[in-house]
This record gives structure tokens, C-alpha cells and sequence, in this order.
């Protein structure tokens, strides 16, 4: 098999500028007060300590205000992942922006966790006399795996290996309760959401096999992944004989489709069997054309067989966070570029157009074409009784406390995957402003990247050493750079800008890449336009009403109403670029005045109602 990058730890690419910048908004905003918004669910259940579910507990508050129903049994772990993930991505917030007073809430944290492990090694929701024996649906792997994540980000910042063993010791737990191949993890009578979810230990097992070299763990989640593909879960988007069936098409709930995609690779990856490889080459192309022109997966919540569309189909933020950590971790096993342009799509695009451009707050489901953000899609009614996903929240608590807290993972993950390296030195995957500290071969390489991009395409990388060191340094050629300029001298291979040479002290030299202006077509041949890695977009000018405020101050819901609503459609009239802007005038059909006028598109990114496809 193509051997592909490895990664970096977290900790040793940071952040710069911009971005650097937005994730100081975020700390300052929803990731570093998620807790104290939504207290009942993170600071008073302590699911994985005092309160461990047991037999007895039926129902539960999860903040899900919609009630009882026939769901109620998947609510009792939603707690779990809600506190894991927000950990996740506050710890990994806290530690890039090296922010002294959340790292000492988070070692508190964090040694919290370690202290509720029993002498067995379990760290779980479950007491005693219901672990790993189940009917029915439950998130024994899924709680795990959460909070595992975030024991794996803080071992690599930290090195404490005190951390490391105790992941071991409740991973070794697990192999041991559900052994390979003779248990069957996801076996259920009527397995839900937590069970489908529960094969993403699969994330867990490949940083174990990073940190350790031990390929126990990758096999362990081959066998997870043969094991799922036997059981009549609900998730069944990943399966072999779904995946292999020409007629299938995605129908899932669109986060575990889009997890579910690093598990069948990881499968792949560890086997090299030949049916994986096809099957990875089918759903690919499958979760393909459930994507938007921005890059925004269906998840709005099931993809029921649709296709992607500007207007109709939306996607939630999990769901994105989820497809652009799929895409990353393929590039990482397979150093192919095409999932490094792919990824920046996700996170320059349908990510920053899901954030409130002002307050710290972000939408639980959002559509490329944005018209209304009042609660139901695009101000239509909707069979969802009291729809209240589109709109944007510091919390979401109305509807699951989910989407929040993957808003704080998406930025750390993009930028851990920035920098990555192979066996001949390093390699610039993702662009953006960030200063990294990289341990090749035993030397320590200092780098430090400068510019604004995606908003300008020139940038300033500073490399510096402390004794002389040969290394290749490889940059992505993205894909749609038109040519790339350089002040230094360099080799151009397939899509890498390949410069090999015995590095000393400080050097510096300069990149610019040339993007195109382009007229796209969307898979149902609606136009979208888009320079460089940024998409664009029509903004709409909305009325803001803000629906809650909370306990602490600058925190809002809010509404979005479109003053005058026009839609437009292209009839190939000009596009172009204003100077020294990154505004584009174009000519737009107003399909209410018939008559076609000049319009001022922007990045999506910068919006909020908007529409970014037109028709022909
Ligand atoms: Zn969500």
C-alpha cells in the first residue's frame, strides 16, 4: 500500500494571524463558556463519575427540550459526547493559544477523569452491573471514544505519560470485554444512534497506534469494522454489501456517514484487502455528490437518497467537522493531495459560513443559499415539529448540544494538520498563518509561516535551524492554482513544489499561487463561483433578532431576516475582481425585475443570508 505523511503532534503547529485571531474570539466566546451556558449538562452530571448510569435510570436531562419520546433511551449517553467533545476542542484551543488559566482548568479536568478509572482500567458512563452488557442501545464505545480523543490531544501537548497508560489500560478494557473475533461489539437488539456511533473507537485505536507503534490496535478496529458490517445497525451507509450495491444510495444520518468514512479506511489501510479498497473508491464518490457547493455534506439530519442542492439540502455542523476530519485523515495515509484541497474547501467555506460573523455563536444546520435563519429551512414549514436548527446559538440547547462543541474542534484539527512529514523531510499541506516547531530526524526545524491566506495567496515561510540540516521541503500545489510564482529555486513534481537542500540558520523565501476567478457547475448544474479556495456568495441584507440571552453577557440567539428578498440567476454576463479588494462585481438576471444588474459577491465565509448558486 501507498505509504502515506505523518502527523504532527498537537502543540507543535500554532496558529498565527487571522486565524489565530478567531480562535481567541472563540476561547473568549461559546468553546471557553460552553460549560457555564448549558450547566446542567457539563458541570452538574458527572456521567462518567458519581453519576455513571445504571439499571435503574430510565430518563434523563440532557437539555433536549422537544421531551419524552421514543428516543428516549439514546438520550442517557448524549452527556457524554457533549462534555467529551467540548473538551476536546477547548483543551486543544487552550494549548494552541497557550492560555495559562483554561490549561489549569483543564489539567483540573483531566486528572478529574483519570481518577474516576476502576482498577479494571474501565473509564466509561456505566456501573458495574451494566457495562458492556447491553440489549439495546447504549454508548459504551461511544463515551469512550469521546473522551478518549481529548486524553489523546492532552498526552500529546503534555507527553504525561501517566495519560498515556491510562488510555492504554481503557482501550486494553475494551479488547478484553468485546475480544476479537470472538464478541460482537454491536450486536443490539434495535442498536441506535450511540451503537452506530461506537465504531468511531476507531479514531482512538489509530492514535494509539501513533503514540505506540502497536498495530494491536489498528487490527482491533479492522475487527470493529467487519464486526459492524455484520450487524443490523442503524447506520448502514458503510456497509460492504451497501457500499458494493450499484443501486444503494447514501440514506443515513449524515454525521455517521461522514465518521464512518475513516473507519472503512482505516480498515482498508490496515488490511490492504482488495474489496476495502474498491469500497473506499465507491463511497467517496457517493459522499461526493451529497456535497455542496461549498463544501457542506447533507446533514440536515438524514440524507434519505438526496443528492446535494444550493437551497434544499442542509448540512450540520458535525457533519461538516466530520467529512473535513475523514478527508484529513486520508491524506495522512495516502499523502494524495486532492483530500488537502478538499479539506481547506470544508473549513475556508461551508465552516466559516456556519459561524456568526459577529456574535460568538454558530448555526446548528445551514444551506449554501441562505434566505431566512428563523428556526425552519430557508422560512419553509417543515415536517419537523418546532424546527429550530437554523438559526444561530452559542449552545443549540433546544435541540442537542452537539454541533457546539464540534465548532470548537474543527479549527484546532485544521491546523494540527497544517504541517505533516514523511521520511524526507516536510510537507506544507494546509495553508494559513501559523508559527510550527517540528522534530525531523532528531533536529528541531522552526517555521514560520506568514500571510493571509485564503485572502491573499503569497506567503512568507521563514525556516530556521540550529545546526545545518538536509531536508526536502514539500508544498501543495492546490488544486486550482493557476501557476505558482517563487524566489527560490525549486522542482515542480506532480502536485508538490518540491525545494531539497542543506538548510542554515534563518532562511526566508517567498510563494505566490495564482487562483482562478471561475464560473463552476454544481452536481445539478447550478452556476457557483469561486477564486482560489474561497467560494462566493451574494450577500442579503437581514434584519438581526435576537430570540434568548443568557446569564452571561454578549451571549445570544439569534434570528435572521432578509430585508428585500431577490433572487438572481446567470446568464454568463461578466465576473471580475475589484483591485485591492476581495469583492467581485458581477452581472446577476434579478428574476423579479427581469433586468440584469451589478452585483458585489464576497467569500461565503464573511455571510450570512446569502445565495451562492444561481441558476442558468
Ligand atoms: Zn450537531
Amino acid at each position: 500500500m501507498k505509504s502515506g505523511f505523518q502527523r504532527i503532534s498537537l502543540g507543535d503547529i500554532k496558529p498565527c494571524g487571522w486565524i489565530k485571531e478567531q480562535m481567541q474570539k472563540d476561547l473568549n466566546g461559546f468553546v471557553g463558556h460552553l460549560d457555564r451556558l448549558a450547566p446542567d449538562l457539563f458541570i452538574k452530571d458527572k456521567i462518567y463519575g458519581k453519576d455513571r448510569l445504571t439499571r435503574n435510570i430510565r430518563s434523563k436531562s440532557v437539555g433536549n427540550l422537544q421531551g419524552q419520546d421514543e428516543w428516549s433511551r439514546q438520550y442517557l449517553w448524549w452527556n457524554s459526547e457533549s462534555q467529551s467533545n467540548w473538551l476536546d476542542g477547548y483543551m486543544r484551543h487552550a494549548f494552541l493559544l497557550n492560555n495559562k488559566i483554561h490549561l489549569a482548568r483543564i489539567k483540573k479536568q483531566i486528572g478529574y477523569f483519570l481518577s474516576t478509572q476502576d482498577k479494571d482500567g474501565y473509564i466509561g458512563i456505566y456501573a458495574p452491573n451494566l457495562r458492556y452488557h447491553f440489549t439495546g442501545e447504549n454508548g459504551e464505545l461511544w463515551s469512550k471514544t469521546t473522551l478518549y480523543r481529548a486524553l489523546a490531544g492532552y498526552y500529546e501537548a503534555t507527553k504525561n505519560k501517566k495519560v498515556l497508560q491510562a488510555m492504554i489500560r481503557a482501550v486494553k478494557n475494551v479488547m478484553k470485554k468485546y475480544p476479537a473475533p470472538a464478541s460482537s461489539p454491536f450486536s443490539f437488539n434495535k442498536p441506535y444512534a450511540g451503537v452506530s456511533h461506537g465504531l468511531m473507537l476507531t479514531d482512538v485505536l489509530n492514535e494509539l497506534y501513533r503514540f505506540t507503534g502497536d498495530k494491536t490496535y489498528t487490527e482491533y478496529a479492522a475487527f470493529l469494522f467487519s464486526d459492524y458490517n455484520r450487524e443490523d445497525v442503524s447506520e448502514k451507509d458503510v456497509q460492504l454489501k451497501n457500499i458494493l450495491n450499484k443501486k444503494y444510495k447514501l440514506a443515513g444520518h449524515g454525521v455517521h456517514t461522514y465518521e464512518h468514512l475513516r473507519s472503512l479506511a482505516s480498515a482498508y489501510f490496515t488490511t490492504g484487502n482488495s474489496q476495502l479498497k474498491k469500497a473506499l473508491s465507491v463511497y467517496l464518490k457517493r459522499i461526493e455528490s451529497a456535497t455542496t457547493a461549498t463544501g457542506g455534506p447533507i446533514g440536515d439530519e438524514w440524507i434519505l437518497g438526496r443528492k446535494a442542492n444550493g437551497t434544499n439540502t442542509g448540512y450540520e455542523y458535525c457533519s461538516i467537522h466530520e467529512l473535513m476530519d475523514s478527508y484529513l485523515f486520508l491524506l495522512q495515509k495516502t499523502g494524495n493531495l486532492q483530500f488537502a484541497d478538499k479539506a481547506e474547501k470544508i473549513f475556508f467555506n461551508a465552516a466559516q459560513g456556519s459561524r456568526n460573523p459577529v456574535h460568538s455563536s454558530i448555526a446548528y444546520l445551514k444551506t449554501d443559499n441562505s434566505y431566512e435563519m428563523c428556526g425552519t429551512k430557508n422560512g419553509l414549514k417543515e415536517k419537523i415539529k418546532k424546527q429550530t436548527r437554523y438559526k444561530y446559538s452559542p449552545v443549540h440547547q433546544d435541540v442537542a448540544v452537539c454541533c457546539v462543541p464540534n465548532a470548537g474542534r474543527i479549527t484546532p484539527y485544521f491546523i494540527q494538520n497544517m504541517w505533516m512529514k514523511d521520511d524526507e523531510g516536510l510537507i506544507a499541506c494546509l495553508f494559513g498563518p501559523n508559527e510550527s516547531a517540528i522534530n525531523f530526524k532528531g533536529k528541531n526545524i522552526f517555521i514560520r509561516e506568514t500571510t493571509s491566506y485564503p485572502f491573499d495567496f503569497t506567503i512568507n515561510f521563514e525556516i530556521e535551524v540550529e545546526h545545518p540540516v538536509e531536508f526536502t521541503l514539500k508544498i501543495r500545489k492546490p488544486g486550482w492554482s493557476k501557476a505558482v510564482t517563487a524566489d527560490i529555486s525549486f522542482k515542480e513534481e506532480k502536485r508538490f513544489i518540491v525545494i531539497h537542500k542543506k538548510w542554515k540558520g534563518k532562511e526566508t523565501f517567498q510563494i505566490t499561487f495564482t487562483p482562478a476567478l471561475k464560473v463552476n457547475r454544481t452536481h445539478d448544474r447550478e452556476v457557483y463561483f469561486s477564486y482560489g479556495p474561497l467560494v462566493l456568495a451574494l450577500p442579503i441584507e437581514a434584519e438581526e433578532i435576537i430570540t434568548k440571552k443568557y446569564n452571561i453577557p454578549e451571549f445570544y440567539d439569534t434570528h435572521y431576516r432578509p430585508i428585500s428578498l431577490k433572487h438572481y440567476r446567470y446568464r454568463k454576463g461578466k465576473i471580475k475582481k475589484e483591485k485591492g479588494r476581495l469583492e467581485f462585481r458581477a452581472e446577476l438576471f434579478n428574476t423579479r425585475s427581469r433586468k440584469t444588474e451589478h452585483v458585489i459577491l464576497v467569500p461565503v465565509g464573511k455571510t450570512i443570508l446569502r445565495q451562492v448558486t444561481f441558476k442558468t
